[in-house]
């Protein structure tokens, strides 16, 4: 089964992006992107995080957003400006 967010954002292709839980086709890949219109609502992200949550490849998924500086859209439960967060605090020296 192929994960429709995955396609959506045109990542190499993994074997692990076959156990993504956004792989089922119940789930509207949209969900994971802020609307390309208007404002988004302040629970935007709200239900991708959620079944990011339950998700046996959250890490792997994450990885590769880190690496990518994927800058759109929630990846492995994180929303873009917790990814920013986590690499930039990860790459600061620690004091
Ligand atoms: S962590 Fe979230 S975005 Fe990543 S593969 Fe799993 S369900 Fe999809």
């Amino acid at each position: 089964m192929n994960s429709p967010f995955v396609e959506t954002v045109s990542i190499p292709r993994n074997p692990w992006q076959e156990q993504a839980a956004c792989a089922s086709q119940d789930i509207d890949p949209e969900i994971f992107f802020v609307p390309e219109r208007g404002r988004p609502s302040a629970d935007w992200g709200r239900a991708a995080i959620e079944i990011c949550s339950r998700c046996q490849v959250r890490r792997e998924c994450l990885e590769v957003a880190l690496r990518m500086r994927e800058h759109r859209g929630i990846w492995g439960g994180m929303t873009p400006a917790e990814r920013r967060s986590k690499a930039h605090s990860s790459t600061m020296p620690k004091v």
